[in-house]
């Protein structure tokens, strides 16, 4: 089609849609099928299935497996973990549930042919750390593709997403969604009985560190652009804990992992001047959370809060010691495979800097912040837990399904559950598909019903910036710089800089406050104010404005929830300067949020914590 006409709409009906097939959205796929033999299945994608997602350049290791066929651990231990990491605040309940099934997925992606390092003497899975499995990964996203692939009825790849739609027949219920194609601009409506959103996290909401030559290098996928948040809250599902934005330590300017540096190699971690400083920060680190500084292993954000505050007393960079390590072939090979098979740009990175392990300690250093659901942080929806096992506050209907009846949610996308990582994802789009299938088949052939004036309105604003591009392009002569729109890099450029330096971002060493968080919400508001101008020059610019408009909605849900909090829960991951501590007795529980698209407001609440565990 021409850009500007031509454009087909194509209506695609299904029991079961699955935005994003990532390893949630895979894993949604392949048990949809399972417990939905007669359904209709359909996987959309913005990218190629085969290659997209976190884990679309392959991984090194599978980061949440129990090993409770040898009796390594159980779900419970893991839950103990998870709690500790997040400083006693998750949903025991979610968490339990996919470790309780997560060893099953992982075997599943052993007979689909990855590849498993074994232990030589013991035979078992050869291990990282006390979670983590070590895998030859490089083909880990083709291999899980492919059974996605096979059990879908179809899936459509290069379909941005953009809008949920709901029933006009019942209020709160999803009845499926609307994106257009990336490559071709044909507009899609998608009518499901069920939604399970797997959308991936968020990167770019923040300031990266890496600019100018290496802008665009962040340590989540760039591509990663919290659909999965902004999709139910437009939607008006809540939200939890979305102030509980990750930063990693990683290697320096590549942002290469540093798990099999710390646990398979057991490298370490000085100062600029040789010593070891972590210690030093332990009376400071007590002051501020009290005995969580004493846990083991300690929260990962704590470890962040002793890199931050070393260098910012002037004796930084930290570097990890690798010299040491590297002397043994073996722990050489190790140490570079490990970037080889995951994150290649490291390795060159080092190559071009003159970085020889072996001779050279590399600089570490801490990330701008991420949102996600799955690793050592845990934002996302609120999602109704399993009927086993969730405390009754915690279940209003089928397991993961938010609070929009039919719209579920796994991997990233939901919140509460931390340290899920890849095969925790698969295995949550797996419990989120199970039941979403029991869904469809209970509401039998009440269909849900589509408005077509909804979705032909959609279909306007979301080519608009096409249109406003191709008039307001006339005005100028030459350059980028138009009086009439804005260009969705000039968008996100301001979008991460309000966030850097409001929301507590790289500039001000993560430090944030209430003045700061109302101002910064201001400043949203009148980006959001300027959305209806954006200029997009083709498709791929017309996909960075959904993806900017997206990121856009997250954030200003990670700012209220963040002024919301009046604690600093997590050093490391940002500090309130206003509420310096740590406060259990007011804010040991959840935050949740549920925006009113109509109003525009956001309404704030707490949820308590239930400790199912001992
Ligand atoms: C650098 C890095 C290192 C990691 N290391 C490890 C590790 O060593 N071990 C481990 O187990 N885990 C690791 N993880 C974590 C793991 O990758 C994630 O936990 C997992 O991929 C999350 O699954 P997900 O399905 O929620 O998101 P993803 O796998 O990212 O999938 C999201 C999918 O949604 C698609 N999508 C997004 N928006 C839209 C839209 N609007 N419309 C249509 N489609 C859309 C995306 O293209 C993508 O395919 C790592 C992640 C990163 C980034």
């Amino acid at each position: 089609m021409g850009l500007f006409g031509g454009r087909k709409t194509v209506f695609v009906d299904a029991d079961i849609l699955v935005i994003g097939g990532g390893m949630a959205g895979c894993g949604a796929t392949y048990e949809s099928r399972y417990w939905g033999r007669d359904l209709k299945i359909v996987c959309v994608e913005k990218a190629n299935i085969e290659r997209s997602g976190a884990v679309a350049q392959g991984l090194y290791a599978i980061n949440c497996y129990m090993g409770m066929q040898w009796g390594e651990n159980q779900p419970e231990d893991h839950v103990r973990y998870a709690r500790n990491d997040l400083m006693g605040l998750v949903r025991e309940d979610l968490g339990y549930d996919i470790a309780r099934h997560v060893d099953s997925s992982v075997h599943k992606f052993e007979e689909w042919g990855l590849p498993i390092m074994k232990d030589p003497k013991t035979g078992r899975y050869q291990r990282e750390g006390k979670w983590q499995i070590m895998i030859h990964g490089e083909s880990y996203k083709p291999i899980v593709a492919e059974a996605a692939r096979k059990a879908a009825t179809e899936v459509y790849n290069r379909i941005m997403v953009t809008h949920l739609l709901m029933d006009t027949g019942k209020a709160n219920r999803v009845a499926g969604a609307v994106g257009f194609n990336v490559r071709t601009g044909d507009f899609h409506v998608f009518r499901a009985k069920a939604v399970i959103v797997c959308a991936g996290g968020a990167s770019h909401i923040f300031q990266p560190r890496a600019v100018g030559e290496g802008m665009g290098r962040t340590w989540y996928a760039p591509w990663s652009s919290a659909s999965a948040y902004a999709l139910p809250i437009q939607v008006g599902a809540k939200m939890t804990q979305m102030e509980n934005r990750i930063v990693l330590t990683r290697f320096k300017d590549g942002y290469g992992p540093v798990g099999a540096y710390f646990l398979h190699l057991k490298t370490y971690t000085q100062n600029g001047y040789g010593e070891e400083y972590e210690s030093k920060w332990y009376d400071n680190t007590k002051a501020l959370v009290g005995d969580y500084i004493d846990r083991h292993p300690v929260p990962t954000c704590l470890r962040n809060h002793a890199i931050i505050q070393e260098v910012a007393a002037g004796r930084g960079p930290i570097r990890m010691v690798t010299k040491e390590a590297f002397q043994d072939p073996h722990n050489e090979t190790v140490g570079w495979e490990n970037f080889l098979g995951m994150t290649i740009g490291q390795a060159v990175v080092w190559a071009s800097q003159n970085i020889d392990p072996k001779q050279t300690n590399p600089e570490l250093t801490t990330s701008e912040p991420y949102v996600m659901g799955s690793h050592a942080t845990c934002s996302g929806a609120w999602a109704s837990g399993p009927e086993d096992y969730a405390p009754a506050e915690y279940q209003w209907g089928y397991n993961r399904m938010m609070t929009v009846d039919g719209l579920f949610g796994a991997g990233d996308t939901i919140g509460g559950t931390a340290h899920k990582f890849s095969s925790g994802s698969f295995t949550e789009g797996r419990i989120a598909a199970k039941a979403a299938v029991k869904y469809v088949k209970d509401i039998g052939q009440a269909q849900p019903q589509v408005s077509e004036r909804e979705y032909r309105d959609l279909e306007k604003e979301i080519y608009q910036p096409l249109e406003n591009y191709r008039v307001g392009r006339n005005e100028i002569t030459a350059g980028t710089v138009s009086p009439s729109y804005l260009l969705p890099i000039h968008g996100l450029q301001r979008l991460e800089k309000i966030m850097d330096e409001y929301a507590g971002g790289i500039s001000t060493n993560y430090m944030t406050n209430g003045v700061l968080l109302n101002r910064g919400l201001e400043l949203l508001a009148m980006l959001r104010e300027d959305m209806s101008h954006m200029g997009a020059e083709d498709l791929h610019q017309l996909q960075r404005t959904w993806e900017l408009n997206h990121r856009l909605l997250a954030s200003e849900s990670v700012t209220h929830h963040t002024l919301f909090r009046e604690e600093t829960r997590w050093p490391g991951y940002y500090y309130r300067g206003d509420h310096m501590k740590l406060d259990d007795e007011n804010w040991h529980c959840f935050t949740l949020s549920r925006y009113d698209r109509n109003t525009g407001m956001w309404a704030m609440e707490k949820a308590p914590v239930y400790h199912i565990i001992d």
